[in-house]
């Protein structure tokens, strides 16, 4: 196993912190200098909060471990391809190197349907690594949509609904 691939097996393990709480599961990690400094796990609905993703709250997080916003040092896992907002964050927090699992083709903006991470007109582009445990990563998400879709059909057909 390489080195990030076990760093996206502790932000899998985080995702599944997000499932247990019928969060999309999605989690991140931060590591600088071969030690995880912040986890994290999707708690949108939890908060009812647009911005708890993973990678957002893991970046808060190690913000305030090594007390500084610039983040130079680190490496962001994430289990999903960043979003706008995520990828914005990214390169706000100067994170040099970005390692994402699953591609998301209808929200990522870290390659899917733009690249922020790697755009000549910011003053900061980082090094992405897409694709890693790739299959986990994406499996717990489609496991996860395939079981709610699964309740929401039961409930429809409840003899009990009008
Ligand atoms: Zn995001």
């Amino acid at each position: 196993m390489t080195n990030d691939e076990f760093y996206m097996k502790c932000a899998i393990e985080e995702a599944k912190k997000a499932r247990q709480l019928g969060e999309v599961p999605i989690g991140a990690v931060i590591v600088k200098d071969n030690d995880i400094i912040s986890r994290a796990h999707n708690l949108r609905e939890t908060l009812q909060q647009p911005t708890a993703h993973a990678e957002h709250l893991a970046i808060e997080r190690a913000a305030k471990v090594i007390g500084s916003w610039r983040l130079e040092d680190c490496t962001l896992y994430v289990t999903l391809e960043p979003c706008v907002m995520c990828a914005g964050t990214v390169v706000m927090s100067r994170i040099p190197r970005v390692v994402y699992g699953a591609m998301d083709p209808k929200g990522g903006c870290s390659g899917s349907l733009m690249d922020l991470l790697q755009q000549p007109q910011f003053n900061h582009r980082a090094i992405v690594e897409q694709g890693v445990l790739e299959e986990a990563c994406s499996n717990l998400l489609r496991q996860f949509f395939r079981d709610l879709r699964a309740k929401k059909v039961k409930r429809n057909t409840s003899p009990y609904k009008r």
